[in-house]
């Protein structure tokens, strides 16, 4: 196969030594692989500074124009690791998406992470902030932290030795105690912040702990020995505190707690409180019904079923009672979505959503339904064009900042069809007032 190169050159040596122990400088490592798959390397794209994008994006373009000419041959391009393309997540995703879109393949010679995209993730970041890496400081920055040197804060249970992180005896013995005391015990963060302090011991600070501490503490990967900074994520960087397995337990249970509350009030019901019962006027509440029944063989089956109930339907035992509505969750969800559906451009100009959300706000829900689509895309759940479309909503909220307040009705309008359940219902309740079923017939009464 013919193949392309493209890498930075003028790279420092700290640089590789970080991301892996037994690597080669890029054009080596390029070259090996080429003779191990039988590959002809046919050119190369060598990226000069490692410092800001704007080389890399140069020859990207190169890349790319290589492709689109009309005497173009197709290649692999093939890069050590992430990095060498794009200097954080969003734009690595960008640069794949565009060269996949014009038939071509990028691939890593990384032989732990050979897909661009799980390469990333592990060792590119997510950031929203844009371009940090290519302002001055910056630029030093992030040269040191390639290198993995303590920047800024040291983690508490660390202290700085030559401008690397080594373990600092006593503190991180209260490390692993509060490791263990949240897994091993029902402590909560409260409880764990309280015994410490009532022990004496303090922060790096010198100040008492808080159930806030706590959680940053048990949340900080930098004890599996993970040095996170900058949009450039490297592990094994320093010796760690706690093992990846203790690590991941507390997380977990953080999270199952967290996901508790969540579900408390999220709810998965778009149209809760929307809909009217058509024969009191009360808003119907979202109820879920497990039902479970038994097979011959003895095996149990159970499906759960979603409906929104008027709460006067089974309280007042009388003939009238059974008349509340009762609907299926399913149909009257996917029948309301059809009729907005078909609102035309007049109409939706026309809505005056109620409670808009800032830009700001906008813009981090659409920059965390991208950082979701990547991951599952990265590991395989996901088709391309879920990811492509959190792409193309964070260009539109971001091409929409200034005219942002006036003309938002039909960005609220798309977000209806969100497949983010949270997202299309917050759109929703801003655009529909209530929603009256009568005669099986939906009458939808937006905010005009
Ligand atoms: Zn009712």
């Amino acid at each position: 196969m013919r193949v392309i190169g493209f890498h930075i050159d003028n790279y420092d040596d700290h640089l590789y030594k970080v991301a892996s122990e037994n690597r080669l400088i890029p054009e080596s490592e390029i070259k090996e692989y080429c003779k191990i798959n039988k590959h002809n390397i046919v050119s190369w794209f060598k990226i000069k500074s490692s410092n800001s994008d704007s080389d890399i994006h140069d020859n990207f373009r190169k890349l790319v124009s290589e492709f689109i000419k009309p005497d173009a041959k197709l290649a692999l391009v093939l890069i050590p690791d992430s990095f060498h393309l794009a200097n954080n997540i969003e734009t690595l995703a960008r640069r794949m998406i565009h060269i996949k879109s014009i038939g071509a393949d990028i691939k890593c010679t990384n032989p732990d992470y050979p897909d661009p995209f799980q390469n990333a993730l592990k060792y590119l970041s997510f950031s929203n902030k844009e371009s940090f890496s290519s302002s001055k400081s910056g630029k030093e920055i992030i040269k040191k932290a390639y290198r993995g040197e303590v920047l800024g804060k040291i983690p508490y249970g660390y202290k700085s030795h030559n401008g690397r992180l080594v373990i600092d005896d006593k503190e991180s013995k209260i490390v692993k105690l509060i490791f263990n005391l949240y897994s091993e015990s029902f402590y909560g963060l409260r409880v764990i912040s309280k015994l410490l302090n009532q022990r004496g011991h303090k922060t790096k600070s010198g100040r008492i702990w808080t159930p806030l501490t706590i959680r940053s503490i048990i949340t900080n990967r930098s004890y599996i020995g993970t040095y996170t900074r900058y949009g450039i994520r490297i592990t094994s960087n320093h010796e760690p505190i706690i093992s990846l397995d203790l690590f991941n337990n507390v997380n977990s249970i953080l999270n199952s707690k967290n996901t508790t509350k969540k579900k408390y009030y999220k709810s998965t019901f778009l149209l809760s409180r929307k809909i009217i019962c058509e024969i009191c006027g009360n808003s119907l509440t979202g109820i879920t019904r497990k039902r479970t029944w038994k097979l011959r063989n003895n095996e149990s089956k159970s499906k759960v079923y979603r409906y929104y109930r008027c709460e006067y339907r089974f309280q007042n035992v009388s003939d009238q009672s059974k008349f509340h509505s009762l609907l299926n969750a399913d149909v009257v969800e996917k029948d309301v979505k059809d009729i907005i559906s078909n609102w035309d451009e007049d109409f939706i100009s026309n809505l005056s959503p109620v409670s808009s959300k800032t830009y700001t706000q906008e813009i981090e829900q659409a920059y965390s339904y991208f950082a979701n689509a990547f991951q599952d895309y990265a590991m395989g759940k996901d088709n391309i064009s879920n990811l492509e479309n959190s792409l193309k909503r964070l260009d539109e909220i971001r091409q929409n900042k200034n005219v942002y307040l006036d003309k938002q009705n039909h960005i609220i309008y798309h977000q209806i069809f969100s497949n983010d359940i949270q997202e299309s219902k917050t759109s929703l309740n801003q655009v529909v007032s209530k929603i009256l079923i009568q005669n099986n017939k939906i009458n939808i009464f937006p905010y005009v």
